[in-house]
């Protein structure tokens, strides 16, 4: 399993007994292959032994960039899979600009520019991973520009064509 913390992803074990999770931290730090290795208690553990997780990374650069990349990739995969069910709205708080989502699972989340108030971006926004709302939005809003920019370079070749059409001193528009 994976989890994301600021410092990028993290594998993480099951919930064990406080000495099996020691022991298995002593092993991660032995081998080379691995970083930080922390015993953490779990606040959600319903055992009353196995209530222990052993967190540690990948000590290569490339392997957390891969595991990174990978994360962010899932979250791209689900906002082409469900993305164009979702809705937004542009709305006002406290006099900033959001954006109202409604999503597939008819949860409401608000956006920013670089937040969303789902509980994934709580978890992974801080390692610099996009959401799938963020991911869907940001898709739309370059869509919407792009579109945009067609209109204007359409409306700019008009433009030049019903110059030239007047400085040859015939009416736009006028038929032959
Ligand atoms: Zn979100």
């Amino acid at each position: 399993m994976e989890i994301i913390l600021e410092n990028g992803v993290h594998y993480r074990t099951r919930l064990v007994p406080l000495y099996r999770a020691g022991s298995f931290a002593r092993c991660v730090s032995g081998n080379a292959r691995f970083d930080g290795a922390y015993v953490v208690e779990s606040r959600q553990a319903k055992h009353p032994l196995r209530r222990w997780l052993v967190i540690y990374q990948p000590a290569s650069d490339t392997r957390q960039a891969f595991l990174l990349d990978r994360q962010r990739q899932k979250r791209i995969d689900k906002a082409t899979e469900e993305g164009r069910y979702y809705q937004f709205m542009l709305d006002k708080e406290g006099g900033v600009l959001v954006w109202r989502c409604h999503s597939a699972s008819g949860e409401e989340y608000t956006l920013t520019a670089n937040s969303c108030t789902c509980p994934d971006h709580e978890q992974v926004g801080g390692a610099g991973i996009r959401c799938k709302h963020r991911v869907e939005l940001e898709n739309r809003l370059a869509e919407e520009r792009g579109r945009r920019a067609e209109d204007a370079w359409v409306d700019a070749q008009w433009a030049r064509i019903e110059d030239a059409e007047s400085a040859w001193g015939c009416d736009p528009g006028a038929e032959f």
